[in-house]
């Protein structure tokens, strides 16, 4: 793989805090439009990366490229959600006392570029980008409930798709389906299986059947390192990864 052809580059990235190596020598390489699911115990690393990606933390060392050629080391958290990265926390934080309709409408006022300049009335391009969000992320039903009325997978699934409004090429997904029934569960695995191929998703999860039915590469992290790589099967089958988990 040619770093020019990644969506995500990660390579030699360390982090410490007060001499604690949390990201120690850490490479990843995501393709556009992959679906890649991250795994570890507690500890492992796996918000720091993010918050790395993010530019909420600047590593020590090491390379972090978006599109195979952008440096996000040298730029700031916003410079960097400018380019179409977004990250959607664990906990939902959806506007509560606003309608669907009018949480889609925020963040398309406050996305990148050109959508800067619709701060009086939505076109009908904004309105049509908005419907398809809707119905991807299966709120089609909900445009004029309140998104405090909803329940938490509706939140989870109005937070995604206000991502996707803003034209979100690169999603990081933090525990999107902790706390959900097994039915929005499934839900999600499908809504992420959906936007696999035209996004290029990073899902941080510890539920290992929703990781299993993603299907997706799997990367597990420990130590701030990257302990194994493949299918579910073979990290899961991984006598190192068994040993992290079970062998403590
Ligand atoms: P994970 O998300 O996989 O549970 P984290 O990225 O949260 O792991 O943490 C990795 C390690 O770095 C942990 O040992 C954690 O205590 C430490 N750490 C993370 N952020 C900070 C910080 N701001 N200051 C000090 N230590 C931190």
């Amino acid at each position: 793989v040619r770093v020019s052809d990644t969506q995500l580059y990660l390579d030699g990235v360390s982090v410490s805090f007060d001499g604690f190596r949390a990201i120690n020598n850490l490479a990843l390489m995501v393709a556009p439009g992959e679906l890649r699911t991250i795994i570890g115990p507690n500890g492992a690393g796996k918000t720091t990366m993010m918050d790395i990606i993010t530019g909420k933390t600047k590593p020590d060392a090491g390379e972090v490229l978006f599109a195979g050629r952008i440096d996000l080391t040298r730029l700031d958290e916003v410079a960097i959600a400018n380019l179409g990265i977004g990250r959607k926390f664990q906990k939902p934080t959806v506007f509560e006392n606003l309608t669907v309709f009018e949480n889609f409408e925020l963040a398309l006022k406050s996305a990148r570029g050109a959508w800067k300049t619709l701060l009086g009335r939505l076109n009908s391009e904004a309105l049509d980008r908005i419907a398809w969000a809707l119905d991807t992320v299966g709120l089609e039903t909900k445009v004029e409930d309140i998104a405090g009325s909803l329940s938490h997978g509706q939140k989870q699934w109005l937070e995604i798709g206000m991502l996707l409004v803003q034209d979100t090429q690169l999603i990081l997904l933090d525990e999107p389906v902790a706390g959900m029934t097994d039915a929005e569960t499934k839900q999600t695995a499908e809504l992420i299986l959906t936007l696999k191929g035209e996004r290029t998703l990073v899902v941080v999860e510890h539920d290992m059947e929703f990781v299993r039915d993603l299907g997706a590469k799997v990367t597990v992290l420990h130590e701030g390192s990257v302990l194994s790589e493949g299918t579910v099967d073979h990290v899961q089958n991984d006598p190192r990864v068994i040993e992290v988990y079970l062998g403590r």
